[in-house]
């Protein structure tokens, strides 16, 4: 007997190293692969009512599926696309299509394992079983020597616990064929992001040019990054920089919503080990690759405390409400450069670099003393690379509510301005107001008296936000 699967693509838009069809293709012939956009995530708003999903990942992920249709049609196959509760729509499709199995990567948050949990239950009702497979992570949950309950808390005791030990398991090959779909599957049209309400996207930065969805463009990058411009035997050393598009790899979004996977990236640092050079800078990246698993295993060790305000470690650390500071952050108005200038890329872009985050988290939390969770909705509805556990996992650990054994993750910013954009070219390629000022001034503008605002033609609230805090505060 001939049997049907439902490949169901989550956080998985690629074709490489995907088990979900490998497994499907193993045991049935005909595949029907969908995608549902949640109307959930693409349409509704947080706790703090901002959009789920803004524009920027949006446009990204409405790429990278309809690169994957592209793909899936050069196959001889197809792609269902809806709009709507997947748990529905998939459900719908597999009663439609009379399937066995609908196989699907395991999600380990709570909004989306609600929605598996959901449709898991409708599908057994009909005599189909739900298939989970993984993919999300480095290191298989299977592979490791200890239980999820029982993963260490502090990042190097993990790392160390396993680097050596625990093998990458090798990538799969993407199918090479596939039957086509049935004639009477309504294939669906792919959504614009007019259709989740957002406006055109700009392309006036190179992020926005760049970050194009899909799994090529995916690939693409890794190519570029490694063998290209052999820009990875150089990380160690770049990957605090904030200006650009080579300081660091750049395949956040595209791991985020899976147009690549981890195990691909190991693989392709390898092999540039092997033809170009091994060093400090290509173990980096895969240093980093664990700290994504890390938050990831977190997640789901800790579940929902990642996204409370007492986070993973239950300390509830008093905070202020406070709209108008808030919005100052949020648009880039602080009159602190260093933090106006990384909120105003994100607006702009939906990127920020990891040194950027670090830096306007600790001041959210540390300086403004605001709550954190409203600073992590924030991120997560601009972020192109927004993921639940990198994202809410690393707020736990800035904010001081994470298992940490650095309780103290303040970051001064005007030592890290200094420090790390010592001339200010990043300051002033998102502050243009400001590229008169000399770097005296440029990291703390509220140094300047009245006759420097004339010299440098910088009027402090007026045409650059008196600073929020004056310089004795950086002094404590
Ligand atoms: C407050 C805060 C929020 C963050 N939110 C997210 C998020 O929503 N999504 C996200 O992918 N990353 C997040 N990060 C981690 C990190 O900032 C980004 O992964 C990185 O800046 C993306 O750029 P890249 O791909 O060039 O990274 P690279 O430096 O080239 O690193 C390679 C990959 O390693 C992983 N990685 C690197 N650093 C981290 C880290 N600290 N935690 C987890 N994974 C890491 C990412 O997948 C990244 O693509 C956050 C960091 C902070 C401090």
């Amino acid at each position: 007997m001939e049997h049907t699967a439902i490949v169901w693509f989550r956080n998985d838009l690629r074709l490489h190293d995907n088990e979900a069809i490998t497994e499907a293709v193993q045991k049935a012939q005909h595949i029907v692969p969908v995608y549902v956009f949640d109307e959930r995530v693409f349409n509704g708003t947080t706790s703090f009512g901002f959009k789920k999903t803004d524009k920027f990942r949006a446009k990204f992920i409405i790429e990278s599926v309809a690169k994957l249709r592209e793909n899936l049609k050069k196959l001889g196959c197809d792609l269902v696309i809806r709009v709507g509760k997947p748990e529905v729509e998939v459900y719908k499709l597999a009663a439609e299509a009379k399937s066995s199995w609908v196989f699907c990567n395991r999600e380990r948050t709570t909004e989306e394992v609600k929605v598996q949990d959901s449709l898991e239950k409708s599908l057994w009702k009909i005599g189909q079983e739900m298939r989970y497979v993984r993919g999300k992570m480095l290191f298989y949950t299977a592979d490791l020597p200890f239980p999820v309950s029982q993963v260490p808390d502090t990042f190097t005791s993990f790392r160390k616990e396993i680097e050596n030990t625990v093998k990458v398991r090798v990538p799969y090959a993407a199918p090479e064929k596939l039957l086509p779909l049935n004639d009477s599957i309504n294939r669906g049209e792919l959504p614009s992001i007019h259709d989740f309400g957002h406006e055109y996207v700009s392309l006036s930065h190179i992020e926005n040019s760049k970050f194009q969805g899909g799994e090529d463009q995916a690939l693409k990058q890794l190519d570029y990054y490694l063998f290209e411009q052999k820009l990875l035997g150089k990380y160690k050393e770049t990957r605090n920089e904030m200006l650009g598009w080579d300081f660091s790899s750049k395949l956040s979004a595209w791991l985020a919503v899976g147009c690549i996977s981890p195990k691909t990236v190991y693989y392709k640092i390898k092999e540039y080990e092997a033809k170009v050079e091994k060093n400090d800078s290509t173990y980096w990246l895969v240093f980093e690759l664990m700290w994504r698993d890390f938050f990831r295993l977190m997640g789901k060790k800790y579940g929902d405390k990642i996204f409370l305000h007492s986070g993973m470690n239950g300390n509830h650390k008093p905070y202020k409400s406070n709209d108008k500071l808030f919005k100052m952050w949020a648009t880039g108005e602080t009159g602190i450069p260093l933090i106006d200038a990384n909120m105003r890329q994100l607006i702009s872009t939906g990127f920020m670099s990891n040194r950027g985050r670090q830096n306007v988290a600790s001041f959210l939390v540390n300086d403004l003393k605001l709550n954190w969770v409203q600073g992590a909705e924030y991120f997560e509805s601009l972020l192109i690379d927004y993921d639940p556990c990198s994202n809410y996992c690393n707020w736990n650990y800035i904010a001081g509510v994470g298992n940490d054994p650095r309780e103290d993750r303040y970051f001064n910013i005007i030592s890290q301005s200094k420090r790390y954009d010592a001339e200010g070219v990043y300051i002033k390629y998102w502050l243009p107001e400001l590229k008169n000022l000399p770097t005296t001034f440029l990291h703390q503008p509220d140094l300047m008296s009245l006759n420097d605002q004339a010299a440098y033609n910088v009027f402090l609230g007026k045409t650059y936000p008196q600073a929020v805090f004056s310089s004795k505060h950086w002094s404590k």
